[in-house]
């Protein structure tokens, strides 16, 4: 007996019959003696129609309007639910987003939720009233004070079933859909996916923004955040699904919904050897051989970075523990000689890292991160960028300046600083899952002045202009001019606005310019023992070149590691790592997975 907040997807109110069988579930879960509120998605492609016809009037539609008419999707079938409620002698009734009062930020077509009024919900779970609302929705004050319907994003009905849950503090929130929970990967492109019988919310985090739809990655941030109970299961039995696992429970702070604090840890690891292996060939297999070989030698990588390559040769930058140096050192001088090639080193260096939920999800935190280390002066020689943490790469002589910096500006605590942590083995597995992401493009910025604040100031434009960057690499390789080159993905459908947003640092920045990258996919193993595993990139990159697939560009952060390859490669790349870690469903293989 509890109270709970039942979520169900497209396909599972996909027709009459559908919903008719969704309402039987309510009402055999409500004869147990639950509390119930449910979410419900637009009837099957209800919302790609919408904006089908919406396209066939105009290229460029305004958001206000696209908002009013996606809007209309969940209001048909949160009035068919309940019908078919009433119909089987459930006393039901339905709310769209605005009368439940879902209140938003007021960006059309991608507002964040700031606060869900309870009352009224409240009011019929007491009289006995299992309450229906329409996800996706909310509704802003708009300018001048007039209310705006709003629309969280594509797939943000997981996202307004998880606050209602956080807001209502329900028992847990159940994500009913069309496949048997979280699997190892999307069984649509590898049919032997296994189901999860669990995954941390960390994890989910980085498999939802790199590409597995079946969470919407803010649903993911606000059970982390607020320690929902998340379950994901199927709409067609009864079997358990999959369970993310989150800290305890938390209240929702003054500071709106889904914008309390982003950033609530920092970290600063000393002592690390920063390896540049530069001018290698760039063909398959050049990554997994160099990886390899260290795995051997027992060296634990911790960042890896690989950017686009010039002419036909590549630039291979990563990190270690300085201790580890010398064997490192003498490996890769081994490779070299068969290569070809040059290796520098840095010892001396620092990793600054910010951790939180949802860090990339939101333009500006990586921006303001960058800018409060540049007002300390300090200049980037790293970066790797994920959902739950973005590190950089600094001397180690200006690290506690930098730190505190960085504190200041996120206004993180005494407790939530850690020096030097201790990598703990918590037997979980390096590569639990693996998402296939074929909506990025990639572009690169040339000729960018090697000074503090460059990586910040071109974050910053971005950001103004409403982009959210995914990965972000600085290249190893300076050019005459003593610049370097940065490269970024970002979603195919916000490059158009690249050119505007940078126009002015571009000619600021004498001898600067933009190239496109060919059409890519990006490929990405995610993994909770990946930290404290030996090997892991290495052995992806072996899958890799074992499928013949040449790595465009890597980027790792800690429990992630990403390869860019071309877009005609991105499913048989998905299949080769799946199968290579053992994730198969006929993959005989311990934790983690049922
Ligand atoms: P809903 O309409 O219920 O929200 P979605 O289509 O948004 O459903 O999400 C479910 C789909 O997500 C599945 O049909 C599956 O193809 C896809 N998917 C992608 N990655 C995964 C994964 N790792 N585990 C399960 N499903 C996945
Ligand atoms: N109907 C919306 C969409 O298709 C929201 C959702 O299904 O989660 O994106
Ligand atoms: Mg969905």
């Amino acid at each position: 007996m509890g109270l709970l907040v039942q979520k169900f997807g497209g396909t599972s109110v996909g027709n009459v019959k559908r919903i008719q069988s969704v309402a039987k579930k309510i009402a055999l879960c409500k004869e147990r003696g639950n509390q119930i509120v449910v979410v419900v998605s637009a009837m099957g492609d209800t919302t790609n129609d919408l904006t089908s016809l919406a396209l066939e009037i105009s290229n460029d539609p305004p958001q206000r309007e696209m908002d009013m008419l996606l809007s209309t999707g969940e209001q048909v079938s949160i009035a068919l639910l309940a019908i078919a409620l009433n119909e089987i002698g459930v006393h039901a009734k339905s709310m769209t987003g605005v009368q439940v009062g879902i209140v938003t930020e007021s960006s059309h077509g991608r507002a964040r939720i700031l606060e869900i009024k309870t009352d009224r919900i409240s009011n019929l779970l007491e009289e006995g009233l299992v309450v229906v609302i329409a996800g996706f929705q909310g509704t802003s004050l708009g300018t001048g004070g007039t209310s705006e319907i709003t629309t969280l994003g594509r797939g943000g009905s997981d996202t307004s079933a998880v606050a209602l849950a956080a807001a209502l503090n329900a028992d847990a929130c159940e994500i009913y859909t069309d496949v048997a929970g979280v699997l190892t990967t999307d069984p649509r492109q590898v049919p032997e996916a296994r189901l999860m019988s669990h995954i941390s919310c960390d994890e989910m985090l980085e498999l939802a923004s790199l590409g597995a739809a079946v969470l919407h990655p803010r649903a993911v941030e606000i059970a982390r955040n607020y320690g929902v109970k998340l379950v994901v299961r199927s709409s067609w039995n009864d079997e358990e699904g999959t369970t993310l696992t989150s800290q305890a429970k938390r209240p929702i702070g003054k500071e709106g919904l889904e914008l309390g604090r982003p950033v609530n840890g920092v970290e600063l690891v000393d002592k690390q050897a920063v390896l540049g292996l530069s001018h290698i060939p760039d063909k398959p297999g050049i990554a997994a051989d160099l990886f390899e070989a260290l795995s051997k030698g027992g060296v634990n990588v911790d960042l890896i970075i690989q950017s686009t390559h010039e002419g036909n040769s590549n630039d291979i930058t990563f990190t270690i523990s300085q201790n580890e140096l010398e064997r490192t050192e003498l490996l890769c001088q081994d490779l070299i000689q068969k290569l070809g090639g040059e290796l520098t080193v840095q010892n001396d260096m620092s990793k600054l890292s910010i951790s939180g939920a949802g860090i990339m999800g939101r333009p500006g935190i990586a921006a303001k991160f960058f800018e409060s280390i540049s007002r300390a002066g300090v200049n980037l020689r790293l970066i790797a960028t994920s959902e739950v943490k973005v590190s950089c790469v600094i001397d180690s002589n200006i690290g506690n300046k930098a730190l505190r910096s960085v504190c200041e500006t996120f206004e993180i605590n005494q407790n939530q600083i850690k020096i030097n942590p201790t990598v703990i083995d918590t037997k979980e597995p390096e590569v639990r899952g693996v998402a296939l992401d074929t909506n990025q493009a990639q572009i690169s910025v040339i000729n960018i002045p090697d000074i503090p604040g460059s990586a910040a100031s071109l974050c910053r434009k971005l950001t103004e202009s409403g982009i959210c960057l995914d990965t972000i690499v600085q290249s190893e390789r300076q050019h005459e001019s003593g610049g370097r080159t940065i490269s970024f993905t970002l979603s195919r459908d916000d490059r158009k606005l690249v050119d505007d947003a940078l126009s002015t640092l571009l000619k600021e920045w004498k001898g600067s310019y933009l190239i496109d990258g060919i059409a890519i996919a990006r490929i990405s193993s995610v993994g909770a023992g990946m930290p404290c595993t030996v090997g892991t990139a290495g052995r992806m990159f072996r899958a890799l070149a074992n499928a013949s697939i040449n790595i465009e560009m890597i980027a790792t952060s800690e429990i992630r590691t990403s390869c860019i390859v071309s877009e005609n490669d991105g499913t048989k790349a998905l299949q080769a790592v799946h199968k290579f870690f053992e994730l198969n469903n006929n993959s005989v293989r311990s934790g983690g997975s049922s």
